[in-house]
């Protein structure tokens, strides 16, 4: 069933990238969906799967052998990968805000070295801002990247980095002055460097994504893979993760689709007093509710990326997206749980992972609370 409005502004070529990746997420990324949350393991071969679609060079410039997506193809491959394991959808978006960041900022010569290669699947990349100590204001990071010479030293925590285990190319935030928040600069470290990876974080939903912490202890990497200039790091990862929050609200839009295609099924199906519940009003009614969520999350996500690819500035609309669309998504997960009843509280059916998985939408790449302060500073300052 085509999903109301799923399709509405798109070209030929983005409807027909959404068919493949739906069809993707419904016959390779669903069916393994349950065992990977169970055993916390990444499905590496959906992984592989992704890569053979081109789907892991999402954001890579043709030139360097990616798919070049402009940011409403991001917004739709987010979407339909989300509809199939938010898991693996945020592992690939992770990967992605890397690739973003080489291409943004990289040498040429580091980008022939590390795009290609990103684009088909491996190195997985992370994106390393957050510290124990420092999550919505990263400007309070502790870690530093001192210069020696040619070369930098980097002593420090990082926490709750996505891909961790899996990854193998880091995005590295890092002071260059630990007295200095305006020191903040961005740094391209390769697995080889020699930072230790943490254990994974034992979490309530998004079971099948390794988050880790990354602890620097001396760990040396040439200058040259400084890629922007000392104390301009914030403002780059911020710009790139504007662009990635529309990736997270168009995630948890597919969440929210997936949530509402299941509880459509079962009220169909289930019967009670005689009839299927789809009878009664309030399930009716409940089913109103959560399409309607899903169209205005969507509209929101196709207006920011729309807004990002005609070269306007997307913050405001990227914060109203990813701020409506993941509480949504919480709210959508919740009455698909309740549509199921008592087995939508098991796990035979996977309305529960989706109410678990929702809430993290709400949090990473900026807060709900955070993306209110984006919103109100646009519209009040
Ligand atoms: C599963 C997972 C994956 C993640 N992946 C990555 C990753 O790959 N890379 C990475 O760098 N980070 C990652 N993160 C970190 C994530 O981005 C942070 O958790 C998030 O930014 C919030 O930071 P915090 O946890 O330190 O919360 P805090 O900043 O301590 O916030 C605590 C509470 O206070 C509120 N708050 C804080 N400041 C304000 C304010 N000024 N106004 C209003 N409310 C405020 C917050 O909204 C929140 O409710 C991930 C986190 C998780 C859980």
């Amino acid at each position: 069933m085509e999903s109301v409005g799923s399709a509405t502004g798109l070209t030929d070529e983005q409807r027909a990238i959404k068919d493949v990746v739906h069809e993707f997420a419904v016959e390779e990324i669903r069916p393994t969906a349950r065992e990977a949350d169970e055993t916390e393991t990444f499905p590496e071969e959906v992984w592989d799967g992704l890569a053979k679609l081109d789907l892991t060079g999402l954001t890579v410039p043709e030139e360097y052998g990616g798919f070049g997506a402009d940011r409403t193809t991001y917004a739709v491959v987010n979407e339909e990968v989300a509809y199939g394991q938010l898991a693996v959808a945020t592992a690939l978006s992770v990967h992605c805000l890397a690739t973003e960041c080489i291409t943004e900022f990289a040498t040429e010569e580091q980008k022939e070295k590390w795009l290609p290669k990103m684009a088909q699947g491996r190195p997985v990349g992370m994106f390393a801002l957050s510290e124990p100590e420092a999550g919505s204001n990263p400007a309070e990071m502790s870690t530093v990247a001192r210069r020696e010479g040619d070369e930098y030293v980097i002593n420090g925590k990082k926490q709750w980095i996505t891909n961790g285990q899996r990854g193998g190319v880091c995005i590295l935030f890092a002071k260059t002055d630990p007295d200095d928040p305006n020191s903040v600069t961005q740094f391209l470290v390769p697995e080889d460097a020699g930072y230790e990876v943490g254990k994974k974080e034992e979490k309530l939903g998004l079971r099948a994504s390794d988050t880790t912490g990354l602890a620097f202890d001396d760990v040396r990497i040439p200058a040259e893979n400084r890629l922007t200039e000392e104390g301009r790091g914030l403002s780059a990862a911020f710009h790139i993760l504007t662009g990635g929050r529309i990736g997270i609200a168009a995630q948890a839009t597919g969440l929210s689709q997936s949530a509402l295609d299941d509880a459509i099924a079962y009220a169909n199906e289930r019967e009670q007093f005689g009839n299927p519940i789809s009878k009664i009003q309030a399930i009716r009614h409940k089913i109103a509710e959560m399409g309607t969520k899903v169209h205005a999350s969507r509209t929101l996500v196709r207006e920011a990326a729309r807004v990002a690819d005609a070269g306007e500035d997307p913050r405001t609309a990227a914060s109203m997206a990813k701020y409506y669309a993941s509480e949504a998504a919480v709210d959508v997960t919740n009455e698909a749980v309740q549509v199921h009843g008592g087995y939508g509280y098991t796990t035979d059916f996977d309305v529960e992972r989706y109410y678990r998985d929702a809430k993290i939408t709400t949090i990473y790449e900026g807060t709900s609370e955070i993306q209110k302060e984006v919103i109100a500073r646009s519209l009040l300052d």
